[in-house]
């Protein structure tokens, strides 16, 4: 019986590919399915409902309901049977229609008189395009088997709607991916752009859905799962031993690739007239449905853990690689689910900007892209399922927008916002080599952050003084081994050269909380930006710390050097962080090596504790750099992860600028230096500010120097200083409404 009807299925499936073949209207197509569905199933009513937008559905086509309804009949998404099916995703059996919950009676299409009902999603890697249903009058419920059989009609529907097939008249049968998409996602690095997609992992086409042989089916389908462990195991065993999530994901892959459960519903597909990519697809199709509705964060990982190995099943059934053969379009802009670090950074510096599904504010990716200035945009949902190769995209990192096929008013409002941006650009390239001195003749020193080799170009066409705070951990962050020290010697000593006798501050590693190496075991806290991080780490575990200060001595090799401890939260852990470094000086020069001419010790100071230290602290340290990014979290107990809490408090809030006054009076009392090294200094009001309270080292992005220093430039840093009093004596929350008064009161 299931033989029977496993080849009727095949049957209709052939009888389906040929009415593809065939050169005929979209509408028509559609109407000879319903048609030949129909008929097979031994149905009397077959209908097809496709989209029209987000929440309602059109019928598009039927055989057996009333054909003045196709294109009037409508439902919203969640009403009516179908639209269970729609929202739900799931099939819908019932044999005696009616009586079910919601369901909707529509005179137009004369549907009361079927009892039976058999509804099926149209759906394509997850995304929802319509409903297929099949009627009958006999009161019954529909076999396992006929249910498969339509799920595999669905699945040829949803492959032609994506290839095109069925274009016609109204929205429901618009050509897919043409029309204008907004996304909403959120900012991972500012700045805007626009360009074309380039899909980071292009979509596999699979163009033979239906094929006649099975057997040479399951052979190919068997032949890939085999190659395709090989591979997992392959991978396995060239992870090593304590890259521990790496191994934990291959585990995960390697229970996937053996799992009977996903091989067996394949190979039933094929045994239906699927050809084995088709029969992938269609289990792809339903973990990403399911994907969707998983919110427990460790399953919807294994879940794409699934997709992905979906992706690399196909690629070998098709041989379609990672490589399309496609060109990078100009200006190309990477959209994709996620992306690692790494991959991130082969790219080199061709991206104009990244757009991801996935992301946080703090992760890899995001590091990685703000060190590259490149605007990146986290959390569009959904957009590597409707962006195509060579699609025209609009990037606005400030926003968090994305416009994706934008319609002409709003690529001409893009342009003249760019055009904006061009033309201050060209005024800050005029002020690049001048001294940065405000109206009232005070200097201020604009340095940048950097981390990345990528970076230091910058150095001379942003008119950086040097780099004020050079990010250590990006180089154990985008690798998945830990760095040599030989290798890390060979990179700070490029950046040196680079720097061409410019002052470098190197951070040492600052890892722990939003900073967690691929390849160190992740220790569970219930708080890691409070928990074991930074320097708290290499004091209790020195080794690593004392690698990199040998790497960064050899570095020197005899030039002048400048270190910087993170986190340092009491004057102890200074003194300890210090006898580190004069031990591992001392190794050296017993060694053999070049100790540097000098070297210069400063702490980044990010929590507010460090502001209250003895006095010795200000008097031995000697410098100080303000990590406004977590001093600030920790001044207002706001996450700077949190998108809910982030932007909660004001940097130009009266209690935290005149916690800054304080820490510039400690400072001033015992002539130690003082800069600031937060994203708020690459701001320019905020910079205006800073300046103003006394903090006359700036460290930033490279792009936010022009800004600043045009700014700093136009303004009496004594008169914002009084305007800044002048709001504390008032009690203003934040001095930023009166500044920008000023501000404009006198530009
Ligand atoms: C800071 O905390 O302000 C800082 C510069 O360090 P990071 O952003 O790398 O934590
Ligand atoms: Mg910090």
């Amino acid at each position: 019986m299931a033989h029977t009807l496993e080849s009727e299925s095949r049957k209709l499936l052939g009888r389906l590919r040929d009415t593809m073949a065939e050169d005929a209207a979209g509408q028509a197509r559609l109407d000879k399915i319903t048609h030949l569905t129909a008929d097979s199933m031994g149905t009397e009513v077959c209908s097809i409902y496709l989209f029209r937008d987000a929440d309602t559905l059109e019928l598009c086509a039927t055989q057996g309901l009333n054909a003045a309804a196709v294109h009037q009949t409508r439902m919203k998404l969640g009403e009516g049977l179908v639209g269970r099916v729609a929202r739900s995703g799931k099939t819908v059996n019932a044999a005696d229609a009616p009586s079910e919950p919601g369901f909707r009676f529509m005179p137009e299409t004369g549907e009361e008189i079927y009892s039976s009902f058999l509804g099926v999603p149209i759906q394509r890697l997850g995304e929802k395009l319509g409903v297929l249903v099949v009627q009958s009058k006999q009161a019954r419920q529909f076999s396992d088997d006929e249910i498969y059989a339509l799920e595999v009609v669905a699945m040829v529907l949803a492959e032609m709607t994506e290839l095109g097939a069925f274009v016609g008249e109204g929205a429901a049968m618009e050509k897919r991916h043409t029309q204008a998409v907004l996304f909403r996602g959120s900012t991972g690095q500012e700045g805007a752009t626009m360009g074309h997609v380039w899909l980071h992992e292009p979509r596999v086409v699979v163009t033979n859905l239906v094929a006649d042989d099975p057997e040479t089916e399951l052979t190919r389908l068997q032949e890939a799962v085999d190659r395709l462990r090989v591979s997992v195991d392959q991978m396995l065993a060239g992870a090593s031993i304590g890259e521990g999530d790496q191994v934990e994901v291959l585990e995960a892959y390697r229970m996937f690739a053996n799992s009977k459960g996903w091989l067996r519903r394949m190979e039933e597909d094929i045994g239906r007239g699927l050809s084995a990519e088709a029969a992938v697809e269609k289990e792809q199709s339903q973990t990403r449905a399911r994907m969707s509705q998983v919110t427990d964060g460790y399953l919807r990982e294994r879940l794409h853990d699934l997709d992905d190995l979906s992706n690399r099943l196909l690629r070998i059934l098709t041989g379609q690689g990672r490589e399309t053969g496609s060109e990078m379009p100009e200006n190309p802009i990477l959209v994709a689910r996620n992306i690692g670090p790494g991959d991130l950074l082969d790219y080199n510096r061709k991206l104009r900007g990244v757009v991801l599904e996935e992301g946080s504010v703090g992760s890899h990716a995001v590091i990685v892209a703000r060190a590259l200035a490149i605007p990146l945009i986290i959390n569009a949902e959904r957009i590597t399922n409707e962006a195509l190769n060579g699609d025209q995209i609009l990037v606005d990192g400030d926003q968090g927008i994305v416009h994706l096929r934008p319609d002409d008013t709003v690529v001409n409002a893009f342009r003249d916002k760019l055009a904006m941006q061009a033309k201050a650009q060209e005024r800050y390239s005029s002020i690049r080599e001048a001294e940065c001195v405000s109206a009232d003749g005070q200097r201020i020193h604009l340095l940048m952050n950097a981390g990345l080799m990528a970076d230091l170009p910058s150095l001379t066409s942003s008119g950086a003084e040097g780099v004020g705070l050079f990010r250590t951990e990006l180089q154990f962050l985008v690798r998945n081994k830990m760095p040599k020290r030989t290798e890390l010697a060979e990179i700070y000593a490029r950046v040196l050269d680079a720097a061409g006798g410019k002052r470098v501050v190197f951070r040492t590693l600052d890892i722990g909380s939003d900073k967690v190496l691929p390849y160190m075991k992740p220790t569970e806290e219930p708080n890691p930006a409070l928990g074991w991080r930074a320097i708290r780490v290499a004091l209790d575990r020195p080794g690593v710390m004392r690698m990199q200060l040998q790497a960064l001595i050899r570095a020197a090799n005899g030039r002048p050097l400048t270190l910087m401890f993170p986190f340092i939260a009491q004057y102890e852990e200074f003194i300890h962080a210090r006898a580190e470094l004069e031990k591992v000086m001392a190794r050296e020069q017993k060694l053999g090596h070049t100790v540097p001419e000098r070297v210069e010790i400063g702490t980044m100071l990010e929590t507010p504790s460090l502001a209250y230290a003895p006095q010795r602290f200000f008097d031995e340290v000697e410098f100080v750099s303000i990590g406004g990014n977590d001093l600030k979290q920790f001044f207002f107990a706001a996450d700077r992860e949190n998108e809910r809490v982030r932007r909660r408090y004001d940097t130009l809030n009266q209690s935290f600028l005149s916690f800054l006054r304080l820490v510039v009076e400690r400072c001033e009392t015992s002539n130690t230096p003082l800069s600031f090294c937060g994203e708020d200094a690459g701001r320019p009001v905020e910079a205006l500010c800073l300046a103003a309270m006394g903090i006359r080292t700036l460290s930033m992005r490279p792009a936010s120097i022009g800004p600043v220093k045009s700014l700093l430039m136009r303004y009496r840093l004594s008169e914002i200083r009084d305007v800044i009093e002048e709001a504390f004596a008032r009690g203003e929350q934040s001095v930023r409404g009166p500044v920008m008064d000023y501000l404009r009161d006198n530009s």
